[in-house]
């Protein structure tokens, strides 16, 4: 779908997956005005198949899109584009299990030329992917880094939209987590290097027994939308679940005296991974015994077979697409 300044959205078109065409001058590539989405359609039981939560991504591409000064998608024609392309591609959804279609949308500036300023055409595209279960031969927990050298996002800047840009400035982070051995960076507070933020591609929940805790927004973090969906669901199976302020003194410390007893990472493409043990240059710690923890698998457990069908969707989250 394109975008006109004075014509607002034009031209849908649904087609079969082809390169696009660039001109060299045009401004995403220079400017990087780039925002995307991230969703799964599962198979039912019944064979049909639904997306998960299309309106949540369809209003959090409206907010990075105003952060970006970009013009905002309806959100039913989010969900409309996103349909179409799900109904041409039914026979690529998996046939069951935590395997999926994936969708990924997104919009650039399709406008050429050199000068800094918001672009007066946009392009609003959909693409799919199948995507395998994340984990192949159980869920296997993940070790991460602490970045204190570099942080993915400041306040008043773009960490809480999904923006390329965010995405850039933590590639070299993440490769030196892998230098010391980890899988994944964990994202700290840019004023403070202190508190606990995120993951790269995933939020974080703390769990102390029958509570949980996920770092608040605070405008630097990314408002995930499997995030959102675990406090009501760990609400629904009797946890205590709340935001709050965990720093990195407080994860070690509540590690070293037990109370602190399984953190779990959480985001569309994992759902829910284990984190196993941290790492940073200061110290390395195990969380609880480095397995997958009881809380976390069972919360794991909870949100796929929602997404799945297998439990009833008492939250009107799942859209069916026949
Ligand atoms: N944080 C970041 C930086 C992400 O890229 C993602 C993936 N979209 C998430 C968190 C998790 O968000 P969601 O649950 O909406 O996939």
């Amino acid at each position: 779908i394109k975008w006109t300044e004075g014509r607002g959205w034009h031209d849908a078109q649904l087609v079969p997956y082809a390169p696009l065409s660039m001109d060299p001058a045009n401004m995403t590539l220079h400017y990087a005005q780039t925002i995307f989405e991230g969703l799964k359609a599962y198979r039912q039981p019944d064979g049909t198949v639904a997306t998960f939560r299309p309106d949540a991504n369809a209003r959090r591409f409206q907010a990075s899109a105003r952060r970006l000064g970009m013009p905002e998608l309806p959100v039913e024609t989010f969900i409309e584009a996103c349909d179409a392309l799900v109904r041409q591609d039914k026979n690529w959804v998996p046939a069951s299990g935590e395997e999926s279609l994936y969708l990924r949308p997104f919009m650039i500036a399709s406008e050429v030329g050199l000068g800094v300023r918001p672009a007066n055409e946009y392009l609003f595209i959909v693409i799919a992917s199948p995507a395998g279960a994340y984990f192949t031969g159980g869920v296997k927990p993940v070790s991460v880094w602490l970045s204190q050298e570099y942080v993915r996002a400041v306040r008043g800047g773009t960490g809480a939209a999904k923006t390329g840009g965010n995405y850039a400035a933590s590639l070299v982070a993440q490769a030196q987590a892998a230098q010391h051995g980890c899988d994944q960076v964990v994202w700290l507070d840019a004023i403070e290097r202190r508190w606990i933020e995120e993951m790269g591609g995933m939020n974080l929940y703390f769990v102390y027994g029958n509570k949980i805790v996920t770092p608040e927004l605070s405008g630097s973090l990314l408002p995930g939308i499997t995030r959102d969906s675990l406090l009501k669901i760990a609400t629904d199976l009797g946890y205590e679940a709340a935001e709050g302020r965990i720093s990195v003194e407080d994860w070690k410390a509540a590690t070293e005296d037990g109370s602190l007893t399984e953190v779990f990472a959480c985001g569309t493409a994992a759902v829910i991974t284990p984190v196993g043990s941290v790492k940073s240059e200061a110290a390395s710690w195990t969380v609880g015994d480095g397995k997958p923890g009881e809380v976390t698998m069972k919360l794991r457990k909870a949100l796929l077979d929602l997404q799945t069908g297998a439990t009833p969707d008492s939250h009107g989250w799942m859209h069916p697409l026949g």
